[in-house]
Formats: C-alpha cells, structure tokens, sequence
C-alpha cells in the first residue's frame, strides 16, 4: 500500500484575546483542537516531526504532523502546552518581522518551544505573498528570515512555510538554494513518497467540522474525504480562472465582515 501521511494546519486560537488577529476564518475554538489532540491520543496515533515524515517510518499508517503558521501569541500560550501535554511534536513557522510585537510570540518563547523539541521554521520576513515580489526581495525573505532564526536561535532552520500558500517555480528553486530542505505548502491532501518535497501538502483545520474531518483524514476514507477534495479542486480552479485578487474579492463576499481578508505584511 503506499504510504500517505497528513500534515495538520493549525493558525490561532479563537478566544485567545492577546492574539493579534482574531482570525475567525481560519482560528479554532481550544475545546476543538483539544478534542482533535484527545482524539489521536486516545487513539494512539503518532507525532512525527517534518524530519521523520519525509524518512516515511513503517508506521505511517498511525502517524501524522502538525505546523503551526504565522506564530500569534495563542500558538505558544494555548497549542504548545497542549503539544507538549500529551507528547506531540509540531513545526511553527514565525514571522521574523512580527516576533515579539504585540499578540505575536516573541524570541524567548520561540527559543523554549525549540528547547522542548519543537522544530522551527522560516513564515518569511514580512508575510509577503512570494510569488509576486522581485527575486531580490524574494532572496531576502527567504535567506534572512532563515540567517535571522538561525543566529537568534543557533539552530539550524530546515523547513519553510508558504504565506498565504502562494507559490512558483522561482519560489522552490530558491528555497532550494537558500538551503531548505523542505517547504510546506496549502496545497490539501497526503504526502506520499514521491511527493515534492519542496510542495508538501497540508490539511488546513479550520470551522466547526475539523474535528469530524480530522478523523477521516487520520482513518484515510476517501469516500468521505471526495466532497473536501472537490470542494479544494473547485477553488484551485476558480483561482485560475478568475486570478487571485478577484478570487480573493468573490471569497469576501461569502466571509463575515469581521474576518481580516489576509495578514498585513510586516514591514
Ligand atoms: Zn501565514
């Protein structure tokens, strides 16, 4: 059989007020991410680093990754000790240019995640969308995003998190030569031994049915996992047909009112 894996998604937590964005969109109430960590606990399913999924251990089946992206401050005060509870490990992916502003976590906090095993990884300087800046700016978010995590930590950076998801041939070649050894993608589905491994897939965990869908994703049902798949490939498609700000437009009209459109970039 061949080997599929999911990456998890997680952003912010929904009532964690010392958040800098309360991003209804794609943050989760804490009883449904605990009831999601419950759940593979219970069922003893396994916490992989991104370093052990892209080795494809024997016990795929049992095994799953979390990423954390963006860093706002409930990634450290809520996910993290919930992680660290049950034995799980996760990839949080800051953004350099928000560390330590207010309701982003700050270097301390970040240094003690990595110290408790957490890996960590580059969200770029300024959450710039990186498929439409100049190769020069391209190089800086990801070279000294990744240089400024390295020498504030000592640690080595391996992984890069697409902000916003966006991507192109330039974005992965230069990742490449940066030195990541792996980027992840919003790209939704499993990640299989001949997936890119500068294009991981990811389940992002998101509305009031992600614990119902984790499950599905964990027990690997396609059947019931086809409407999320189809309801991914429509939008793949409807960005391309319609190009991403008009998209981005069309999505507002469907989102409340109060839900931020996208990050800010940080200058
Ligand atoms: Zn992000």
């Amino acid at each position: 059989m061949i080997k599929r894996i999911p990456v998890f998604l997680y952003h912010g937590v929904r009532e964690c007020l010392d958040d800098a964005i309360q991003d209804v969109g794609y943050s989760l109430p804490i009883a449904s991410i605990e009831s999601q960590i419950a759940w593979l606990r219970n069922g003893g399913y396994i916490s992989l680093s991104l370093e052990r999924l892209l080795s494809f251990p024997e016990e795929w089946e049992r095994s799953f990754a979390i990423t954390v992206d963006d860093c706002l401050m409930s990634a450290y005060t809520h996910l993290f000790p919930l992680l660290r509870k049950e034995g799980y490990t996760a990839c949080f992916f800051p953004i350099v240019n928000a560390v330590g502003q207010k309701g982003w976590v700050g270097w301390r906090e970040i240094a003690e995640m990595l110290q408790a095993g957490m890996e960590i990884g580059s969200h770029g300087l300024s959450h710039a969308d990186l498929s439409e800046i100049s190769p020069s700016e391209l190089r800086r978010e990801l070279g000294d995003s990744k240089k400024i995590i390295e020498d504030t930590l000592g640690a080595r950076v391996r992984y890069l998190s697409l902000p916003g998801g966006y991507c192109n041939r330039l974005v992965t070649t230069s990742a490449a030569e940066e030195g990541y050894e792996a980027v992840c993608s919003s790209a939704f589905g499993y990640n299989k031994p001949g997936t890119d491994r500068y294009a991981l897939k990811r389940f992002c965990l998101r509305g009031d049915d992600a614990t119902p869908v984790m499950r599905h994703i964990m027990k690997r049902s396609p059947l019931r996992l086809s409407t999320l798949y189809a309801m991914e490939w429509g939008k793949g498609c409807a960005r391309k047909i319609f190009g991403k700000k008009i998209y981005a437009a069309i999505r507002g009209i469907f989102l409340p009112s109060d839900v931020p459109r996208t990050l800010p970039r940080f200058p």
